[in-house]
């Protein structure tokens, strides 16, 4: 039996931020995940809440959270040696009038060319997502197997995997899409159960089609600077909820091609690209579920499109719960997904 101060299940952004944020404060950390890829490795990693609040429509009290989020990125990157780039993000074409409206209600700075239509933010940046679970998994001990079930012995939790078991006194469950675990008390698999999948569909190859992030309806750009595809792109991503078929669907990666090309103001033409499908799981008011659920147990769950953007301030948020600091912030507690009226966020 493995025993550790602190056991994490889910070795996506979620966890490993958690686990990253919770080694540097001096606790020891167990993660316990299967070694095949989570929809955090096959995301564009954009660190957007300029573009994000503005293409939601996002309530202020959510554009200032990802504002928050925005801005712990950079410590956070520096104390786990993450490549975080600043990197302008543009919006061209249809629509423009209505995301400028919303920079301008959230406080985002931003310029508008008139005469092209197009809006630029720098207040976005972006990171390679495989290379920045790296870097947070340093130091940290990791058990590649999937969690069967858990339960409560006196004052610890037990984790059972094909590797053995392990044991501590807190658990952080940040699963992403899966469903709930044998064992987990019945309020915590409820919540869990009310995670919404949606499919996002990307594609990436190698060639350099947009030096900084380009955003319109229908599709985005990224430069992708890192891994076995530097110096080429991504194109995505759809948002297909109910869906959790990993086989990338042809005619939604076409027409989200074609909304590329649009976007690039080119000729249609022939490009080698590879399409990846990503599970995000989403709350039914579109926030994630974070925090204490009760007797050392602890949720970091279902962010939809912005986990990556997230991440420093649920792992902040995390640790301090953990640590028994009083936390201010209530607006991503699990529990409001038990009651429905208590609903802090937006609706997806
Ligand atoms: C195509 C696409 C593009 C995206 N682009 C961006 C972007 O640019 N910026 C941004 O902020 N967000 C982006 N996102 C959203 C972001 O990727 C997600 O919000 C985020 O990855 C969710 O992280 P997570 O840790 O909650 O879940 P996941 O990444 O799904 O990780 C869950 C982890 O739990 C593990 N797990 C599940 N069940 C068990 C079990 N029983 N035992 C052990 N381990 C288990 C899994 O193996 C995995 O390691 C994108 C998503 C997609 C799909």
């Amino acid at each position: 039996m493995t025993s550790s101060d602190i056991v994490i299940i889910g070795a996506g952004v979620f966890g490993l931020a958690t686990a990253a944020e919770l080694r540097l404060a001096g606790h020891q950390v167990t993660v316990v995940a299967p070694d095949t890829p989570s929809a955090s490795a096959v995301a564009a990693g954009m660190i957007a809440p300029a573009m994000e609040a503005a293409i939601d429509g996002l309530p202020v009290h959510v554009a200032d959270m990802l504002k928050m989020s925005r801005m712990l990125w950079d410590v956070f990157a520096t104390r786990t040696g993450i490549d975080l780039q600043d990197m302008p993000a543009e919006w061209r074409g249809e629509g423009v009038e209505r995301v400028m409206l919303q920079m301008q209600r959230h406080d985002f700075a931003h310029s508008y060319d008139a005469q092209t239509r197009t809006l630029t933010t720098d207040e976005d940046a972006k990171l390679d997502p495989v290379t920045a679970l790296e870097r947070m998994g340093q130091g940290i001990t990791r058990i590649n197997a999937t969690a069967e079930a858990v339960f409560r012995e006196g004052d610890h939790w037990l984790v059972v995997t094909s590797e053995g078991v392990v044991s501590a006194p807190k658990l952080v469950l940040a699963t992403g899409a899966s469903a709930a675990i044998i064992g987990l008390p019945d309020a915590v698999t409820r919540i869990i159960d009310a995670i919404i999948p949606v499919r996002g569909l990307i594609g990436i190859t190698r060639e350099r089609l947009s030096e900084h992030v380009l955003r319109a309806d229908g599709a985005y750009v990224a430069p992708v600077n890192a891994g076995p595809f530097a110096g080429g792109s991504m194109i995505g991503a759809t948002m297909e909820t109910g869906v959790r078929d990993l086989e990338p669907d042809m005619e939604r990666c076409e027409a989200m091609l074609a909304a590329a090309w649009a976007l690039l103001g080119v000729e249609p033409r022939p490009i080698e690209i590879e399409w990846r499908a990503g599970i995000r799981g989403a709350s039914p008011d579109g926030l994630p579920l974070v925090g204490d659920v009760g007797n050392g147990l602890y949720v970091a769950l279902a962010p939809r499109r912005n986990g990556w953007l997230l991440a420093p301030l649920v792992a902040s948020q995390l640790r301090a719960e953990i640590e028994g600091q009083s936390v201010t912030e209530r607006t991503l507690d699990p529990h409001r997904v038990l009651n429905p009226s208590d609903r802090t966020g937006f609706r997806p």
